[in-house]
């Protein structure tokens, strides 16, 4: 999966001037490589790690071979239709199933809060769990204010992510100057958001956590109102502000956008890593040799981007970078488990695939004071799995017989996991059913199919 491993020996790659060196095969990295080979440039991608994907990608953690995971990245939505079709993505191998709901989310007191993607589904669920009619309203009207602000900066006069990254005085313009607007871009924290819309503490604290994704912030820290907006951004098979689970696991998306670039003429290598970036010449391995190139590329991040420059970039840029905060809050467990979660808020139903647990917990406001307050915490349970035994293909494909979506409405009942010796098997995941702090947990379950289950499965 993702193993390209080295095309041909070092002196072979070092032996010809490159147009372009990609330093990362993350999937921007590898995006951006199959973008310049389509456009006729010869381009090599080195990639540090084993395996292509970085942060989306696909391992398999246990000594049980047939639980793959998505280590980090989980679900998509981000993901560009455009990019989708120039890439033809579908082709290679790329399929996806919209979350549905969206988010649900079970209280204490035996309620439950659901966003599904027909709003009258929503409304009727509110109902059913007490939500009074201005709460419902209120939660709309939320929703709404998101998705004026996504559709002005998506589909107005001009899509803010094609093109030149827009300047603030462009943002403005696109948001008609209206002063809420802006404030939510560029200032506001989630929690002032939320509350002019809803009052029932129960709504803030399922949607609160909408704001603190991988941030290392509270509710009420200014900007977290922006990763709301930035995550609902996206439109996923035609749905604005989706999520979705790809078919195989989002390692497959990196997988297909590699196999794009390796059929424009892209050559590929992994398990190499760059030393140092000298601008105008080409890339340093970590193994001395030079790799001549007209263009180099980072992928790698801002910071990795900066330490392999040195001394090549101007000291005030370099202390910016040194001094630039990337603390994560952010935890992820993988889980082989015997069967989905029963919850005592729906136990009849299993439609709730995308799971946000709250507890409790302590922030601290913008004057110092310390108040309790939901957590930002989250758990989400994103089934996945691959069928299993793995294959010998460079680019396995998922066998969309064995494994179907956790989303899907047909789904009736969910394969046990098994494992190898054919017993169930679990893996606890009590460990993380509280977090005390304002930190987002990512909970995702993964569970293996049987080998030659046709009509039932999971696949995230
Ligand atoms: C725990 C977690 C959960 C997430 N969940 C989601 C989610 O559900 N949905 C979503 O859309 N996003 C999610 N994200 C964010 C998403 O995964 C990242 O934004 C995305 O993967 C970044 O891709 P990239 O290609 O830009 O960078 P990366 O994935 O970071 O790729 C950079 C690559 O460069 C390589 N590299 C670095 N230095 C060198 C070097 N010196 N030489 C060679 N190679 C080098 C790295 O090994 C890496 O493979 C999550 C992130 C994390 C960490």
């Amino acid at each position: 999966m993702g193993r390209v491993g080295l095309p041909a020996p070092v002196s072979e790659l070092a032996a010809r001037t490159w147009d372009v060196v990609v330093v990362g095969g993350g999937h921007n990295g590898l995006a951006c490589a199959a973008y310049l080979a389509k456009a006729g440039r010869s381009v090599l991608v080195l990639e540090r790690r084993d395996r292509l994907g970085g942060a989306c990608t696909l391992e398999q953690p246990f000594t049980d071979p047939g639980y793959t995971v998505s280590p980090c990245a989980y679900v998509v939505g981000l993901l560009d239709q455009r990019v989708i079709d120039e890439l033809q993505l579908r082709r290679h191998g790329y399929r996806v199933f919209v979350a549905e709901p969206l988010i649900w989310c079970p209280f204490d007191d035996g309620t439950w809060y659901a966003q599904f993607l027909d709003d009258e589904r929503t409304a009727a669920g509110m109902r059913e769990n007490g939500f009074s009619d201005a709460e419902i309203k209120g939660q709309f009207d939320y929703e709404h204010f998101f998705d004026r602000m996504r559709r002005a900066l998506r589909e107005g006069t001009r899509d803010t992510w094609v093109g030149d990254s827009p300047s603030e005085d462009e943002l403005r313009a696109l948001l008609d100057h209206d002063p809420e607007l802006v404030d939510a871009l560029f200032e506001t924290s989630i929690a002032d958001v939320l509350d002019r819309f809803v009052d029932d503490p129960r709504l803030t604290r399922a949607l609160y956590g909408q704001g603190v994704i991988g941030a290392w912030a509270g509710p009420r820290s200014p900007g977290t109102a922006s990763i709301k907006l930035m995550h609902y951004q996206g439109t996923l098979e035609g749905v604005p502000m989706a999520w979705g689970y790809v078919q195989g696991g989002m390692g497959r998306i990196s997988f297909a956008i590699a196999e794009a670039a390796e059929e424009s003429g892209a050559t590929l290598a992994s398990g190499v890593a760059v030393a140092e970036i000298r601008p105008g010449e080409g890339v340093v391995l970590e193994g001395g040799e030079l790799i001549l190139a007209r263009a180099v590329v980072s992928n790698a991040d801002p910071k990795v981007t900066a330490g392999l420059l040195g001394s090549a970039i101007d000291d005030g840029f370099a202390a910016r970078m040194s001094s630039w905060r990337t603390t994560s809050p952010v935890v992820k467990l993988n889980c082989g488990l015997s069967r989905l979660p029963r919850w005592t808020a729906l136990p009849v139903a299993e439609w709730p695939t995308w799971r946000q647990c709250r507890s409790p917990c302590r922030w601290t406001t913008r004057s110092g004071r310390s108040k309790t307050a939901p957590a930002a915490s989250r758990h989400r349970v994103s089934p996945s799995c691959t069928s299993s035994p793995p294959t010998t293909r460079r680019w396995p494909r998922p066998e969309s017989t064995r494994c179907r979506p956790s989303c899907s409405t047909r789904r009736t009942s969910w394969p046990r996991a098994r494992g190898t010796n054919g017993a169930t098997r679990s893996v606890n995941a009590s460990s993380v059913s509280s977090v005390a702090t304002a930190t987002s947990t990512t909970w995702s379950s993964t569970w293996r199919c049987s080998g030659r289950r046709t009509s039932n499965g999971a696949s995230g």
